[in-house]
């Protein structure tokens, strides 16, 4: 994982002189509001200004970044002729970052051809999380949504930020919603990368710190006060969670979420937390589940999963015929199925689906 990471407080400001050396013009990329309420997107500005680097900003990337949307902002970097990307934000501006400088990059690049097209550099791209949830910001994935295809998906080339300013007081300000949600996404990317046949035990390492870190968060997630001392550990768990799954990706029920928030809306995390007790049910070797439950700090699985109903609890109007063409389709996914270590067919997919989301 190529990334310098700079985590703490103040990260940005007290280590602007990061931002030099990726060109004199940078291309600013965002969510519509956030960011300028949470104070990274002054910090940043006050940092480029500190060291004499123009800017230019799109603040125009909705959740779940749309290939249109990623195309109308590289025109503007193209235009303005930008060197490098600042991505501030949740996963979506990050990863808007990205894709918009593969984008630029390229020029013949398009969101017609960008699937097909052999492995592409991006401009250089830095990263500055508000959320603790994606881990975006060290992990070379840039999930797009795809209207074409009517889903979202990852771009395929491989793009790790330069660098990572993560500063956990960006999130103070987090709904509860969110934090809850973004901390679930960080869960499941821990869990998805351990029970993974990519995992190694250098990435174990990295999970197994992340599952103490998230498992002592659980009774402030569950409580509702979540303050800034679990504010910053939620922020480490979720870095963590992105360097294990830039080593082994991620598994079903990310390859399974994606229907859920492309059809229904469902937010990334929460579609995710929502299939991961059925999940884990599923699994007929429960040896390194068992293992993860005790670096989580509870006593048995049974405690884990009471914790994630609680936390994922959510009303969705879904047809049978529905869930069986969500399966059908994850049914097709080899990239998910392959890090999966149990073979699994489209009954099985669908029987995820209908624990988890019928009565
Ligand atoms: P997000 O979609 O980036 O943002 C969700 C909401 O939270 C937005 O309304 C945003 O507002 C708000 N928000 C962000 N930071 C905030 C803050 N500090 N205070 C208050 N509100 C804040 O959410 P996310 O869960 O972080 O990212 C989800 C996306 O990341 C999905 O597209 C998912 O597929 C992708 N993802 C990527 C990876 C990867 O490795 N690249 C991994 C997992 C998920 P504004 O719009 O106003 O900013
Ligand atoms: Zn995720």
């Amino acid at each position: 994982m190529p990334t310098k990471i700079i985590f703490g407080q103040n990260a940005v400001k007290m280590n602007a002189e990061n931002l030099c050396g990726y060109g004199q013009k940078a291309l600013i990329v965002t969510g519509k509001h956030s960011s300028k309420l949470n104070g990274s997107l002054q910090d940043c500005c006050d940092a480029l200004k500190k060291q004499h680097i123009e800017w230019v900003l799109f603040d125009r990337v909705e959740e779940n970044p749309s290939l249109e949307t990623i195309e109308m902002a590289a025109q503007i970097g193209k235009t303005e002729q930008v060197d490098f990307i600042i991505g501030i934000g949740g996963g979506s501006p990050l990863d808007a970052a990205k894709a918009i400088g593969i984008f630029i990059n390229n020029p013949d690049v398009t969101r017609h051809n960008v699937f097909d097209a052999q492995p592409l550099q991006s401009l250089s791209i830095i990263a500055i999380p508000t959320t603790s949830g994606t881990g975006s910001e060290v992990t070379p994935y840039a999930i797009v949504t795809d209207h074409q295809a009517k889903t979202k998906r990852n771009l395929g080339h491989f793009v790790f930020p330069e660098v990572a300013f993560i500063d956990p007081r960006y999130t103070y300000d987090l709904s509860l919603q969110v934090t809850v949600n973004t901390a679930i996404d960080a869960f499941t990317h821990l869990a998805e990368g351990y029970l993974n046949t990519r995992a190694t035990q250098f990435s174990d390492l990295n999970a197994e710190k992340g599952f103490a870190l998230f498992g002592s968060c659980l009774p402030a997630l569950k409580s509702g006060h979540v303050g800034p001392n679990e504010r910053e550990k939620l922020m480490m768990a979720s870095t963590l969670a992105g360097i294990v799954i830039a080593q082994t990706g991620t598994s079903l029920p990310h390859g399974m979420g994606y229907a859920l928030t492309y059809f229904k809306g469902v937010p990334h995390g929460l579609a995710n937390g929502v299939l991961f007790s059925a999940y884990l049910n599923s699994f007929k070797n429960r040896e390194k589940i068992d293992r993860m439950v005790q670096h989580l700090g509870l006593k048995q699985l049974e405690s884990l999963i009471l914790d994630l109903k609680e936390l994922t609890a959510v009303q969705l109007e879904i047809t049978d015929e529905e869930l069986k063409e969500y399966a059908q389709s994850m049914a097709s996914n080899e990239g998910k199925l392959k890090n999966h270590p149990e073979r699994v067919n489209a009954d099985d997919l669908y029987a995820i689906y209908k624990a988890s989301l019928t009565k």
